[in-house]
């Protein structure tokens, strides 16, 4: 599709046209396999010498229809839905990565990341540093070993809410011939696109706003094609050598830049791990899509407004927001997030853990829920919940003080939502 589109008619049009007679909406291919009339045009496919579906593990029409739509909206030659966002990162990393590898890390990234990276991903012999994602160029490059294979980042960090400096992260890791991979979750492509900023793999939970409404998970991979794999043959051999498993098959060759990151994906991990996104959620997944530059306007006018109220607020020690001219990070959004950053927040109140707890005790219209970027306000006070089993030392180690209160801007009317904050801060 034109790449030239705007955000708006990409979410409503990317990804599927129908012919003559078709279904107007992208159908529900609700079925496991497909049938051919001979072995041989089967075999076609398993060489893949033909495009066409027979597994939905492999590949499913309803799913590709809705990748194709998000690889349009990142400016990428290929995608592939997965189960989850977790699943995602871990593919996406563990498609160049592995055992007797090392990566570099942005510190401030989302837990569960932290957790697959520090505790999983190592337990399969792949190491990970962790660097400060406000870094100088010359710690980053100190990060490096000769079997560093990537360097991952989120662009709005969960719940941390830095901006990371794409083109610097990109700059270094290309200077030491690897991909940056970064995860575009809280921005989405409506307020930033990595790719191109230099950004080689983008990778999604669109569990959040993608997805919207609180009603699917699922996670997503995208290739710029644009990183070079084969002028690095012995750093990414899984890309420029054949693949013994499926036919003798060299992906680079065979798909050229564009494809060989997704297919190689697809064919090795997606064959070997599942993790496999349904046609249902697909389906679900499309309907948020389509409206999603709409609702990101909106969670972003919210939480301005919200951020606005309690900055102003005598009982708030403190808030971190991008979009506000005195956070740390609004340099950064103004070059990266132009036109809005997110709707989450973080805060302190006055008061600290036990001034947390009353306040989120009084609030009415924003539920206490571990999610975040959904149609509906929440909010979360991890010292007391995710994170309850954490000393107060050890929760500002982790970033994560005692009195920190995650709020996450819904769809809501701005005014009400205000004055739902603006009582339970009273009760302080
Ligand atoms: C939620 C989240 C994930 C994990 O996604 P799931 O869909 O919950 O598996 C990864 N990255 C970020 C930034 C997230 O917010």
């Amino acid at each position: 599709m034109n790449s030239n589109l705007h955000n708006e008619t990409l979410c409503i049009q990317a990804g599927y046209t129908p012919g003559n007679g078709e279904p107007r909406q992208v159908p529900i291919y609700q079925s496991t396999t497909f049938k051919y009339a001979t072995s041989e045009d089967m075999g076609k496919l398993f060489d893949l010498e033909a495009e066409g579906y027979f597994y939905s593990r492999l590949a499913n029409p309803t799913c590709d229809a809705v990748a194709r739509k998000i690889a349009a909206l990142e400016g990428g030659t290929a995608a592939m839905l997965t189960g989850s966002g977790q699943a995602a990162t871990f593919f996406a990393v563990f498609n160049i990565a592995s055992c007797g590898d090392h990566i570099i890390s942005s510190s401030a990234i989302y837990g569960g990341s932290f957790n697959l990276f520090s505790v999983t991903m190592k337990r399969m012999g792949i190491e990970t540093t962790f660097v400060s994602p406000d870094c100088t160029e010359e710690e980053l490059q100190a990060a490096f070993r000769p079997n560093t294979k990537l360097v991952f980042g989120e662009t709005i960090a969960n719940p941390a809410l830095n901006v990371l400096d794409i083109e610097k992260f990109a700059k270094v890791a290309h200077a030491n011939g690897v991909p940056l991979i970064v995860d575009n979750t809280f921005a989405t492509p409506v307020n930033c696109k990595p790719i191109s900023w230099g950004a080689d793999i983008v990778t999604h939970s669109t569990t959040k706003y993608m997805d919207g409404h609180g009603a699917s998970l699922g996670g997503v991979i995208v290739d710029s094609g644009k990183f070079d794999w084969t002028k690095y043959p012995d750093k990414f051999p899984g890309l420029c050598t054949p693949d013994e498993s499926y036919h003798g098959v060299t992906y680079t060759e065979r798909f050229g830049l564009e494809g060989a990151f997704i297919t190689k994906c697809t064919a090795q991990l997606m064959r070997d791990l599942g993790c496999v996104q349904s046609p249902q959620n697909a389906f679900y997944l499309n309907l948020g899509l389509e409206s999603l530059p709409f609702r990101m306007k909106q969670h972003c006018a919210n939480a301005t407004a919200i951020a606005r109220f309690l900055e102003s607020h005598e009982k708030v020690a403190w808030i971190k927001y991008c979009g506000l001219e005195n956070d740390k990070y609004y340099t950064l959004a103004q070059k990266y997030l132009p036109g809005g950053s997110c709707g989450v927040i973080s805060f302190g109140l006055k008061g600290g853990r036990a001034a947390a707890e009353t306040f989120m005790k009084y609030l009415q219209l924003g539920s206490i829920e571990t999610h975040v970027a959904d149609s509906r306000t929440c909010c979360l006070h991890p010292a007391s919940s995710t994170h309850r089993q954490m000393t107060d030392e050890e929760l500002d180690a982790a970033g994560v003080g005692a009195d920190l209160i995650r709020l996450s801007c819904g769809l809501e009317n701005a005014e009400d939502l205000i004055a739902d904050l603006k009582q339970a801060i009273e009760k302080v």
